[in-house]
């Protein structure tokens, strides 16, 4: 199954469709060959060539066909010249690309319905497909499976790379040191066992393990969502001129201001309470609290590419009631005019609880932080959400101030944009490559999730993840998973 990757010599400059297949290689290495030296055709040649695609991603011209080709081949059993689709999902499995994917959707959709045409009992996993058939049935993903397997994810030995990931949940899983938050019950009733990962990466790969099912109140780790959506709608002018950059240095809840009398940044509860007033009365003002919400809730919907979100109105009705701390925060705000004009303080205050209230779990917050590492696209559905400047921001301030108190050593140590909550979830983000999120409900005496944070420390010294790994001249045994360490590893052996 392995295709042989061989060096790449920037020798073909395509300007002209046609030369893309001329020479092998350089067809199969496309995705290497990207700048300076590709091509993508005009939309009218595009349109007049109906079987090549222009595709952003690889950064080329392509021909269907030519892709089909190639991945039939590999799967098509010699003996009956047909694919079976077991293997074939198997092995896209291994890649990381569930049957679940919503951009499979059709795919499956359509090998449900050639299932019952042939009234077959089982499942589609058992189907054989002749080449025509086959065509019919996987040309819409043609360029994402091609993709699979050439190499071409941003992972491209994923399975690999999941060993690890697998290895050092176990060894976190036997850290049964901290406590789980008991301000109010719903918290308090968590097993301190549950231990979940998920990750998605930004070409959609995803694995899971543990407890990643279960869903759980987002609490703090949405608080760089609420941000990233504030700036997204208002821009980061307009909102910094209401809530700093810094990290405070201080409790997450403390009632305390910045020298400009505004809260130090999004990240703690002062800041995060300043956000929603934003989202609350300078983003369509004329909508009603329950409106603001279900707005809000498809924005989180959105960047979770559709997975799970739901809403725990038991703890939103612990939080509001156990809130002496955060009203008065909002008094003392209120009292230094940190929130925009006509804010009504009761609305803020609920808004913020619900935010907090909102559920997820540890696959749909993945996702979330996916979207992040992909500079604002779902990688799921392909949709942009957020602009590009706003994720940025975000990354840089989950970065220095994510972490509560702990964030300078936290940024030191594991150099990742990692956002917790007090449920003992953290989305932490690999820009450029992936989202991950650890939970389990056991924090530290900072508020950060025990066994999220070791497996955070586990996972840079693995990997070279750490913002300021060097990626060109490692001292280190460090692995580089990345596809430019994959083809490193290729041209170097
Ligand atoms: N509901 C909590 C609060 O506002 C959220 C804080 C957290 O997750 N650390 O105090």
């Amino acid at each position: 199954m392995n295709i042989k990757l061989q060096p790449i010599y920037r020798n073909s400059v395509n300007s002209n469709a046609n030369s893309v297949f001329k020479n092998d290689f350089n067809f199969f290495n496309c995705r290497y060959f990207q700048s300076g030296y590709y091509s993508l055709c005009p939309q009218n040649f595009i349109r007049d060539n109906k079987n090549l695609v222009n595709d952003e991603n690889l950064g080329k011209v392509v021909e269907k066909d030519q892709l089909f080709d190639y991945l039939f081949n590999l799967f098509q059993d010699p003996q009956t010249k047909e694919l079976n689709v077991g293997k074939f999902l198997s092995a896209l499995a291994e890649k990381g690309i569930k049957k679940t994917d919503p951009r499979l959707e059709k795919m499956v959709d359509r090998l449900k319905a050639i299932l019952a045409e042939r009234k077959g009992s089982g499942n589609i996993e058992g189907l054989t497909l002749d080449k025509n058939l086959c065509k019919t049935v996987i040309q819409e993903n043609i360029i994402l499976f091609s993709r699979a397997f050439k190499h071409d994810f941003v992972i491209p030995d994923f399975s690999d790379f999941c060993k690890s990931i697998e290895e050092i949940y176990w060894k976190c899983k036997a850290n049964i040191g901290g406590k789980v938050a008991d301000y109010i019950p719903q918290l308090a009733k968590f097993n301190p066992e549950y231990w979940g990962i998920s990750i998605c990466t930004i070409d959609g790969q995803r694995f899971s393990i543990g407890d990643t099912n279960i869903p759980f109140t987002i609490q703090s780790s949405g608080k760089p969502i609420n941000y990233a959506i504030a700036l997204n709608e208002l821009t980061s002018h307009v909102v910094h001129q209401y809530v700093g950059q810094e990290p405070s240095g201080r409790m997450f809840n403390e009632l305390v201001l910045d020298h400009n009398r505004k809260p130090h940044n999004p990240m703690v509860n002062a800041g995060a309470i300043v956000i929603c007033s934003l989202l609350m009365h300078l983003i369509k003002p004329e909508m009603r609290p329950s409106e603001k919400f279900d707005w809000i809730s498809a924005y989180y919907k959105a960047l979770c590419g559709g997975e799970y979100l739901g809403f725990n109105n038991a703890t939103f009705l612990s939080e509001r009631e156990a809130a002496d701390r955060n009203f008065a925060i909002a008094y003392y705000m209120k009292e230094n005019k940190c929130f925009p004009e006509k804010a009504v303080l009761k609305d803020i205050m609920d808004f913020y609880f619900q935010m907090c209230s909102l559920e997820v779990n540890c696959q749909s917050l993945s996702v979330m932080g996916a979207t992040l590492a992909n500079g604002g696209i779902c990688p799921i559905s392909n949709e942009r959400i957020i602009t590009n400047s706003p994720v940025r921001d975000t990354l840089s301030l989950m970065h220095s101030c994510g972490m509560y108190d702990y964030s300078g050593q936290f940024a030191f140590a594991v150099g990742l944009p990692t956002k917790s909550g007090v449920s003992g979830s953290m989305m932490v983000v690999v820009p450029n490559v992936m989202g991950i999120c650890c939970w389990s409900p056991s924090l530290d005496a900072y508020g950060n999730s025990v066994r999220g944070v070791q497996f955070c420390d586990e996972l840079v010294s693995i990997f070279n993840f750490h913002h300021y790994d060097n990626l060109f001249h490692s001292e280190s045994h460090k692995k580089d998973p990345r596809k430019r360490g994959f083809y490193t590893k290729i041209i170097d052996h």
